[in-house]
This record gives structure tokens, C-alpha cells and sequence, in this order.
């Protein structure tokens, strides 16, 4: 075709210039006989501007019709200085309509109030708004450096299979049925997990793949049924150098998109003081309002509440809002109790502090040497508001680990602009879970244990720590990973120890541990979830901005309506029936 130039490119030093555009009709103005239309494509907008003799022949342009333009670049007496091109017009000699386009059921600017139905059903208008496809093209721009960087560093991109053997990481899978081997099935990859740790055994030494992952789990604002990793692994390494790997992609990543120089190191914090000091195990540690721990103070208390709590080996947890006495009435106080009865939490205590008194819900349970070493341990000062959980220690830890977040944001103490990266070290290597009944997993069966918790893996679960990491960043997960098990041995432990007999651990990866045989290199890893890390460069917290074409909450695709039914021959050649 003819073009010469986008609609984001031309300026004032182009003037004089013969051009032709491309694009859509943003914008269509008549000032008399002349018309100026706004020409869009993801490039920018450049204004173009009819003279009366088009008059007749542009009378049935409308908004989204597709044009060529062919004119002059003039410069425009007043410039508009909401475009990059505003400096000049294109004053149009020849035109073309490429297409003619229907009103669209959605406006197409870059704040709409169209419904989220109605925005996933015609995806392809709703990309065509500048906010959107920005997104996307900061996700191109960090796949781009991601890939730079790691092949910098000899990592290879090796792609693994998608139709695949059922994988660990402990949600539900996506199942394709076979045709050929009737009854069974390929599982979509959750992760590729053992793919990537088979690399290492084929002497790969550095793998990377962005790779798509599938789990049928219940969805949220920031999960989707199938995500992109960043998927790492590396052999004859350990937790400092994949850090340093890590490290140096998100410095890349977070210089080149948003201009800011992250710290050398992140900071890194063990498993159970993330969970001791704020409650979660992705802290957002743009705040500081640690959790303390008032065992010690509640010690010989007269409130049976707290004495019972500690009798019964349950936690008393509090934070200090400073200066947020005043701010916080009856009422919002009581808001902030439902809060914590969502985390299950029984109640939340509270004391305020001003002019020398505490007043508050429990005040009058406090002793002069409560006071006194509650001042201490929480610092308190005038017109500090204390929130206080006893409960069960997860549900106390949990419950003020997410008041500590919405206090925070209540008082807009939270630098938004600011990025504190850590790594959690150290998880506990099983989780108890109340359903089944048993420990599974805590990051995913291949994960190594501390050394000095092998002997505990089959006698003292809940006291075993693994080499699994994440890296957090505000409050998010971004990745997780491991030391992976690399001796046989040790990796069929760890499945008695997770209750797989040894007929069940050869049936699901009989063909994995096979390969340990024939000399497995210590080896370690990573998944980055690349969405969130999207999300959090374009500073949206759902998912479904940063995805091209998102299913909804339920899973479902609204353009295309799948998942859908098919042909009843389909079903036959599956020897696939539905069950009513
Ligand atoms: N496969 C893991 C996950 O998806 C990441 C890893 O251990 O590398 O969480």
C-alpha cells in the first residue's frame, strides 16, 4: 500500500512534505465547508483536514471508517497540544475509504463507561483504545528485553509441550481427551515443571521459556485459566545466583519501562518473620506498621479474653497507626472489626493514646505495667490508635497482616509510585491442610529441604523448611520457585512423606524419577508470573487489561463463546458421551 507515514510520526520540521496516511476516523469535525477528521492507529492521531472542494464526497465518513489519505504537511496556526502531532495538519489532496465501519456499541476513547460485557465481547474495539493496547505493547517491550537479557546470559529458549502429562503444581488441569487412546487424556501444562527440570538432566545448563500455563482454578481479579511464565531453570547453581539473575531482569525491566533504578540487592526476608512482622507472605513493605507480638506484655493479664487466647497457645497481635487516634470514630472502628471477621478473626481490641491517657475498648483491663510495656514495645506516642487481634496464631498473624494493609491505605500513607522488591526465603516444605486431612506441598513435590530437616521429613512435617523462594513486590507474589531435589532417593522421600505410595509416585512421574538415574545436575528455578508483572507496570490491578483477549471470571471468552459445544461426530471419535 501507499503509506508513508503513521499518525503518531509527523512534526513541524515535516512541513512542506507530500504524505500518506492509514487509519481509523477518531474524530470527525465540520467547520463550514471544511472538515478536519482525527486519522487514528496505534501510532498516534494526526489531524487531516478536508478542504469544501471534498465536501460532497466525504459526506458519509463516520467514526471508524477506515481512510488513505494523501496531502501536504502544513503547520497548524494554533497548535493542539494534546497530540504529539499537534503542531501540524495533513492538508488532504486524494482520499480513499478503505472500509466502512457500523456505530460501534462502544465509543472508542480512551475512558469509556462501556460495560465489561460489552468491552470482552468486541475485544478487537476495545484494543483499539490507546490505554489498552499500551498495555500490550509494554508486555511485547518486556518479553523483548526478558529475552535480550537472558540470552545475554546464555540462557536458551527451548519450547516444551502443551499437550502433556498431568503437572504438580496443585491446581486443578485442564484435560484434552485423546481420540487414539480412548479413556485417556493429555493434561495442559500448569507449569512446565518437570519439562524444564528434564532439560536440566538433558544438560540444557540454562533454560528460559515464556511459557503459557493452564489451571482450572476459581478465578480472581488477578488470576485468568491460562497465564504466561517467565520460566527459568539453571544448573550448577544455588538461591544466590538465580537471585542475581533475577535481580538483574527486574532492574532491566523496571529502567527501560519506567525510568527507575531499582536497589542493587533486594532485601530478603525469612518465611516466618514476613509471617511474625506482617502477616503475609507477599509483605507490602512500601510501609512499615510491623505487627507486634504482645504475649509478653498480656502476660499476667486480668482480660480473660487475652489470658485465655495465650493459655490456649493463640497469638495477641497488634499494630500502632500512628497519629490515627482522631481519625479513626466508633464507627469506622467497628468497620475495621467486620474487616477482621473476614480473615475469621473473633473481634479486634483497641486503645488510643492521648495526652498521657488510653482510652479504648480494653483500656480498662490495662494495668500501670501494661501500659507501660505496651508504650514500650509499640513505641506509642500521642495520638497513636493500637488495633489488637488474639486469636488462633495463622488467624491473628493473617487477620492483622491484611488490617495492617487497609490501615495503611485508609491513612494514604503508601508511596504508589514507589517499588520495594523482597525475597521470602525459607518456607515451611509441607501445609497442613484441614480438608484432606494431610500435609501437602507447600511450593510443589521437587522442591529440596533444608539439610538439616531431612531427618524430620517423615516424623516432624510441620517442622520442616524448604529452599523454596518467591519475590514480592508491593504486596504481590511475582514469582516463585526452588532448589530442586536432585537425588532419587531424596525425591521418593519426599513423596512418601506428601502420603504417594510407591506405586502412585511411579504411576504420576514414574518416567521423571527414572531420569535421576542417569545423573541429575543440582539445578534450581523460577516462574515469574509475567501478568502480574505487567499489572503492576501499568499500574492496573485487574488482570484482564494486560491480557489481549481475556476470559471473564467464569472462564468464559465472550467474543468467541467458548468453552462451547461441537459436533456429536467430534464426541463419537472421542468415544466421549455427556452425561446428563
Ligand atoms: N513451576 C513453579 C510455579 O509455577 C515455579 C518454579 O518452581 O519454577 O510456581
Amino acid at each position: 500500500m501507499n503509506r508513508t507515514h503513521t499518525n503518531g510520526e509527523l512534526r513541524k520540521e515535516d512541513a512542506g512534505k507530500r504524505v500518506t496516511l492509514c487509519g481509523w476516523v477518531a474524530k470527525r469535525r465540520n467547520l463550514g465547508a471544511i472538515c478536519f477528521i482525527d486519522l487514528r492507529d496505534r501510532y498516534g492521531i494526526t489531524q487531516v483536514t478536508f478542504n469544501e472542494s471534498f465536501q460532497e464526497a466525504i459526506k458519509d465518513i463516520r467514526n471508524e471508517y477506515v481512510l488513505e489519505v494523501t496531502g501536504t504537511v502544513a503547520v497548524k496556526e494554533v497548535p493542539n497540544k494534546n497530540l504529539e502531532t499537534g503542531e501540524i495538519e495533513v492538508q488532504v489532496e486524494s482520499f480513499k475509504i478503505l472500509n466502512t465501519a457500523k456505530t460501534t456499541p462502544m465509543i472508542i476513547a480512551d475512558k469509556t463507561d462501556a460495560l465489561e460485557d460489552v468491552r470482552l465481547k468486541y475485544r478487537y474495539l476495545d484494543l483499539r483504545r490507546k490505554p489498552l493496547y499500551t498495555n500490550l505493547l509494554i508486555r511485547d517491550k518486556v518479553t523483548m528485553i526478558t529475552r535480550n537479557y537472558l540470552h545475554s546470559l546464555n540462557f536458551v529458549e527451548v519450547e516444551t509441550p502443551i499437550l502433556s502429562k498431568s503437572t504438580p503444581e496443585g491446581a486443578r488441569d485442564y484435560l484434552v481427551p485423546s481420540r487414539l487412546y480412548k479413556g485417556k487424556f493429555y493434561a495442559l501444562p500448569q507449569s512446565p515443571q518437570i519439562y524444564k527440570q528434564l532439560l536440566m538432566i538433558a544438560g540444557m545448563d540454562r533454560y528460559f521459556q515464556i511459557a503459557r500455563c493452564f489451571r482450572d482454578e476459581d478465578l480472581r481479579a488477578d488470576r485468568q485459566p491460562e497465564f504466561d511464565q517467565i520460566d527459568i531453570e539453571m544448573s550448577f547453581a544455588d538461591e544466590e545466583d538465580i537471585f542475581k539473575v533475577v535481580e538483574g531482569l527486574m532492574q532491566r525491566i523496571f529502567k527501560e519501562i519506567k525510568d527507575v533504578d531499582l536497589e542493587e540487592h533486594f532485601e530478603r526476608i525469612k518465611y516466618d518473620d514476613a509471617m511474625r512482622y506482617y502477616g503475609s507472605d507477599k509483605p507490602d513493605l512500601r510501609f512499615d506498621m510491623r505487627l507486634h507480638d504482645l504475649n509478653e506484655v498480656f502476660k499476667a493479664t486480668s482480660f480473660s479474653v487475652f489470658s485465655s487466647v495465650i493459655e490456649n497457645g493463640g497469638l495477641i497481635k497488634a499494630i500502632n497507626a500512628k497519629g490515627a487516634a482522631s481519625k479513626y470514630s466508633r464507627k469506622d472502628l467497628d468497620h475495621l472489626t467486620e474487616f477482621v471477621k473476614i480473615y475469621k478473626a473473633k473481634a479486634l481490641a483497641y486503645v488510643k493514646y492521648s495526652e498521657g491517657e488510653f482510652t479504648g475498648s480494653i483500656a480498662k483491663f490495662l494495668s500501670d505495667e501494661e501500659k507501660e510495656a505496651l508504650k514500650k514495645e509499640m513505641d506509642i506516642e500521642n495520638g497513636d490508635l493500637i488495633l489488637i487481634v488474639a486469636d488462633e496464631k495463622s488467624i491473628a498473624n493473617v487477620a492483622m497482616g491484611a488490617l495492617r494493609v487497609k490501615v495503611a491505605h485508609d491513612l494514604g500513607i503508601i508511596d504508589e509510585s514507589s517499588f520495594k522488591f523482597a525475597w521470602i526465603t525459607d518456607f515451611p516444605m509441607f501445609e497442613y491442610s484441614k480438608e484432606s486431612n494431610t500435609y501437602v506441598a507447600c511450593h510443589h513435590p521437587f522442591t529440596a529441604p533444608h539439610d538439616e530437616d531431612v531427618d524430620k521429613l517423615l516424623t516432624d512435617k510441620g517442622n520442616c523448611y524448604s529452599r523454596a523462594y518467591d519475590l514480592v513486590l508491593n504486596g504481590y507474589e511475582l514469582l516463585s520457585g526452588s532448589v530442586r531435589i536432585h537425588d532419587q532417593a531424596m525425591q521418593e522421600k519426599v513423596f512418601e512423606a506428601l502420603g504417594l505410595t510407591k506405586e502412585q509416585a511411579q504411576d504420576k512421574f514414574g518416567f521423571f524419577l527414572e531420569a535421576f538415574e542417569y545423573g541429575a545436575p543440582p539445578h534450581l528455578g523460577v516462574g515469574i508470573g509475567v501478568e502480574r508483572l505487567i499489572m503492576i507496570l501499568c499500574g492496573t490491578d485487574n488482570i484482564k487489561d494486560v491480557v489481549a483477549f481475556p476470559k471473564t471470571a467464569s472462564a468464559m471468552c465472550l467474543m468467541s463463546e467458548a468453552p462451547n459445544t461441537v459436533d456429536p461426530a467430534q464426541l463419537d471419535d472421542l468415544k466421549i458421551k455427556i452425561a446428563e
